[in-house]
């Protein structure tokens, strides 16, 4: 019979190190094979922690199409669906076929440098800053459409899922996550006679091309931000942004859950 294997990361909180030996526990019980380092062959992955750590393995699993589930013992945990004394009912519903898979966008971003070209992707965002906590200022198209020359802290470009974030705290509006769209978000945006900068968000279809095209002094001086990690780029020409063909599965119990979350974590 083929072995039933599923992978297990958790963070290195008391709370999640104790889930995770009662999680491994039950399912041997119930006829798993639970993998401590990730397997391409399994059929889950469960990450126990907060949403970082949900972040974290998605990135390090290189956006699997394996579907994740999160247990959560963190504060928020927007992408962390069961609650860690729900163990038994996790595993019950599970066997059963009792869940459905939601696909998580993910932003990607085209780098381009004098030298270099590479692509990172997000799960909740990607920002560009300055270092040194500076201004940016940045030329901002839209499918080739020239729209703004941007003067302030950032501009954030956030998917669906991850508009309840850091977009979130910036004002941007909040996305249900079964739209193909992508959001661009001002952070701290300058208005005066100098600079004319958009102070509104602005929803992307998210087959859509946004390219951030630095001034040429500032080549040297951005930072990105990607799902929270610093990037630094010398001579950056562009950043071509858009939603990725590859998106993540994510298990989920409840059709609910997206209103729960909502009301539960916000009001
Ligand atoms: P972290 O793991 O400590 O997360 C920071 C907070 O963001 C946590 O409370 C977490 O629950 C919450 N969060 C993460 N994803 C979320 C989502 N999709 N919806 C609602 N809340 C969410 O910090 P980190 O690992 O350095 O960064 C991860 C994320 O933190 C970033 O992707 C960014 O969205 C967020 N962040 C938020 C702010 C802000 O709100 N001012 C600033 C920086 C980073």
């Amino acid at each position: 019979m083929k072995e039933k294997i599923i992978n297990i990361v958790a963070n290195s909180s008391y709370e999640s190190r104790k889930i995770k030996q009662k999680l491994i526990k039950l399912l041997k019980d119930n006829g798993y094979t639970p993998s401590k380092n990730f397997n391409p062959d399994a059929e889950l992955n469960v990450c126990i922690g907060g949403d970082g750590t949900f972040i974290n393995a998605v990135h390090k699993n290189n956006f699997t199409k394996i579907p994740t589930v999160g247990i959560n013992t963190g504060h928020l945990g927007f992408y962390q669906e069961v609650s860690p004394d729900k163990l038994e009912k996790f595993i019950e519903d599970y066997n059963n076929g009792d869940y459905s898979i939601e696909e998580l966008k993910l932003v990607e971003a085209e780098i381009f440098t004098r030298n270099k070209s590479l692509i990172l992707s997000g799960v909740n965002e990607i920002v560009l800053k300055a270092k040194h906590s500076k201004i940016i200022h940045t030329n901002v198209y839209v499918n080739r459409n020239f729209l703004e020359k941007f003067s302030g802290d950032g501009l954030l470009i956030s998917t669906p899922s991850g508009s309840t974030a850091y977009n979130f705290s910036c004002n941007g509006s909040l996305v249900h996550h079964s739209l193909e769209v992508m959001q661009m978000t001002p952070i701290a945006p300058i208005n005066s006679v100098v600079y004319r900068s958009l102070t509104s968000p602005i929803i992307i279809p998210g087959s859509y091309t946004i390219s951030l095209v630095p001034e040429k002094r500032y080549a040297n001086s951005n930072l990105l931000l990607v799902d929270g990690k610093e990037y630094f780029f010398n001579n950056l020409k562009k950043i071509n942004l858009k939603l990725s063909n590859r998106k993540i599965n994510k298990l989920v119990f409840s059709q609910d859950s997206y209103w729960e979350n909502l009301r539960d974590k916000f009001l």
